[in-house]
């Protein structure tokens, strides 16, 4: 088993039922080991919308890259989302932030997530379930090097 991270993200709807109800479909493909608290966050990008709710949830998995970013995408379909634009509204969002130690470079997935260290919304509840260093820096470090935790607040401390 591996021991992988997952961002989850939701602006659409009722986002605190959308990353409820992901969790629950994520629970039926892996095993949860723990979730972090529930941030609300200004949308990224510049686009105008309404704000996030983002959190992360590490799991114990066998499935391969490929297959867990499938998985992940066959739960969103699921749940209804619809592509929109790059950084649009959406039901939710799904990503692989981290798979153990792997390292993937195709056109379809890059793993560690190629956004990760720039992004308060992910690093911010990421700190609360992956407590080690992640790339030789505290993760408070690299919150604090994005400039961008004014974005990121505590929405709720559970599920
Ligand atoms: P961002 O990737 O910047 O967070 P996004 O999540 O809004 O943007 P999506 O429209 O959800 O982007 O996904 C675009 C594509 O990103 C997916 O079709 C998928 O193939 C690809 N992708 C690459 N790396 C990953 C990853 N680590 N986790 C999930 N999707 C990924
Ligand atoms: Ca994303
Ligand atoms: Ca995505």
């Amino acid at each position: 088993m591996t021991l992988a991270y997952i961002a989850l993200g939701s602006n659409l709807g009722m986002p605190i039922k959308n990353l409820r109800k992901s969790l629950e479909y994520l629970s039926q493909e892996m095993l949860i080991q723990n979730r972090s608290k529930i941030y609300e966050t200004k949308p990224y990008g510049g686009v105008q919308q309404n704000n996030f709710l983002n959190a992360v949830v590490s799991v114990e998995t066998n499935l391969t890259a490929c297959k867990l970013l499938k998985t992940l995408q066959t739960i969103e379909k699921k749940m209804g989302r619809v592509r929109t634009f790059h950084w649009g509204a959406r039901i939710i969002d799904l990503d692989i932030l981290l798979l153990g130690e792997k390292v993937v470079q195709k056109e379809n997935l890059q793993i560690p997530h190629k956004e990760l260290l720039k992004r308060a919304f992910v690093l911010i509840p990421l700190s609360d379930v992956h407590p080690q260093k992640l790339f030789g820096k505290k993760i408070t470090e690299w919150i604090s090097l994005t400039g961008d935790s004014k974005n990121v607040w505590l929405a709720k401390e559970s599920w």
